[in-house]
């Protein structure tokens, strides 16, 4: 199959989440399963500065490769894309962010046919790849080159869908009779994403559990009603997890290199991170870990308002992570009442969380909704184990055999499970079974793969 991926971001060009995670490794894990792919994404400026060999095709256009031969075309675009960020700056999103990436969508489509490359499958991510299924099924519907291209939409997290003022839909450069409720119209403003998600052949998420709550109102973001019309098209493939990067078993950025066979060296782990942290080098005492942007869809509202109850456990946290001031600074507090227990790193650091991921007992991930979740696979291979609410990717990934669920987003159901593997914790030969459990799973890309190739095929049909 010839498959076309489209996305604003993708490892290793350009990241700020997990998107780039998995428009990066999809394509590589497609090329393995025999299939050919092609990448195309805007030329940022950190792009243009960066070390990755880039060739020049065309006067606008450029790539680089990866995988073995995987081309990733860059548009080039000095007035939309040659600027400090990918989408705003300290000031907040860029205020032309639908000309940038209506322009995006239109060059992308335009390329394929000048390289002649007739996909079978386009597959765009994400409301800012969104208008290439509307431009294709209306402005190009006309050109033959396009007719048997199918479209599969990613929708990473729904809570992000491109909305912009109803002023601005002429610059999209498509019919006025598309701004309404079979199409881009969205309470009186223009929704990109809803666009996509109505001209799309297919559209999937990134966990079943998620593509399921997303027609629901408590999680669609307004959007139930459209997905649940097309609930026939509706998927839901997990993510992977990429295995050449977190693997105790030659991760460099941790003290001692561990795996199933010795999972016992696991305890040099904790004792460098209680080193590190300045926290009692106790053996007995559980060390919960937690990596996480701090905002309310990571559970930080009940966390917060757990917290001192937590702290006052016979237990140990260490927290990595930014995000809402609130949190930094109620947790800041934590630390200076509970300076035995609390460990804050208030920053970005990929190495410490490598650390958090090997030192760390528990891994702490209550989020009030996850579309699929890194941090709980990650943590499943370290052999930290996961302590979630029953939401999206962590429902599907964790349950009682690995981990520890709750069912009540509340304050109460978390403590109370936070209790329970305290306790559990203190039958090491029960809980060193867990761990050797835990680190069994297998949630590598090449299963996703697979599932994606199913669903592609199904587009077409
Ligand atoms: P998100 O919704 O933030 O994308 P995920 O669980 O899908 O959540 O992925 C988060 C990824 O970012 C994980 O790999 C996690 O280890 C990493 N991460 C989050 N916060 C930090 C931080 N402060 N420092 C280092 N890595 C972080």
């Amino acid at each position: 199959m010839k498959i076309a991926v489209c996305a604003s971001e993708v490892v290793p060009f350009a990241k700020t989440g997990g998107l780039a995670d998995v428009a990066g490794a999809l394509p590589l894990a497609l090329e393995e399963e025999g299939q050919e792919v092609i990448i195309i994404l805007p030329q940022y400026r950190q792009i243009q500065d960066s070390k990755f060999s880039i060739t020049r095709l065309k006067k606008d256009i450029s790539y680089s490769s990866i995988g073995r031969g995987i081309k990733a075309y860059f548009i080039e675009n000095d007035a939309y894309f040659n600027r400090e960020g990918l989408y705003g700056d300290k000031n907040g999103d860029y205020t032309d962010n639908l000309e940038r990436f209506s322009y995006y969508c239109k060059r992308a489509l335009e390329l394929l046919k000048e390289l002649n490359y007739k996909a079978d499958i386009l597959h765009v991510h994400d409301w800012q790849a969104c208008l290439i299924p509307v431009y294709l099924k209306t402005l190009y519907a006309k050109d033959p080159f396009y007719k048997s291209i199918r479209t599969a939409l990613t929708i990473h997290n729904i809570g992000y869908q491109g909305l912009f003022a109803k002023e601005e839909f002429p610059k999209l450069g498509l019919d006025w009779s598309l701004f309404g409720i079979e199409g881009l119209e969205f309470y009186g403003k223009i929704n990109i994403l809803k666009g996509g998600m109505e001209f799309c052949d297919i559209i999937n998420t990134v966990s079943p559990t998620y593509s399921k709550e997303i027609q629901s109102k408590e999680f669609g973001f307004g959007l139930e009603g459209v997905l649940h019309k097309r609930k026939n098209s509706v998927f839901g493939i997990l993510n992977g997890l990429d295995y050449s990067i977190w693997d105790p078993a030659t991760d460099k950025a941790i003290a001692r290199n561990y795996s199933l066979k010795d999972i016992e060296e696991k305890a040099a782990n904790k004792q460098n991170l209680q080193e590190l942290c300045r926290l009692p080098l106790e053996k007995d005492l559980p060390l919960f870990g937690i990596v996480s942007r701090l905002a309310e869809q990571k559970g930080f509202d009940i966390l917060a308002e757990a917290i001192e109850k937590i702290c006052r456990m016979k237990l140990q946290l260490v927290i990595l992570g930014t995000g809402d001031l609130k949190y930094h600074i109620l947790l800041e507090e934590m630390v200076g009442k509970y300076p035995k227990v609390v460990s804050l790193h208030l920053k970005f650091d990929d190495n410490l969380a490598h650390k958090i991921y090997a030192g760390s007992d528990i891994f702490l991930m209550p989020s009030r909704y996850e579309p699929c979740g890194l941090g709980q696979l990650i943590s499943l291979r370290y052999g930290s184990i996961p302590l979630v609410f029953k939401t999206g990717g962590l429902a599907d990934t964790v349950n009682k055999d690995n981990g520890f669920v709750f069912e009540q987003y509340t304050q109460e159901d978390l403590t109370a499970t936070i209790g329970e593997a305290v306790k559990a914790y203190a039958h090491r030969k029960k809980w060193s079974g867990l761990i050797r459990k835990a680190m069994q799973y297998d949630f590598s890309w090449k299963e996703s793969a697979k599932k994606y190739l199913q669903l592609y095929a199904r587009a077409k049909r």
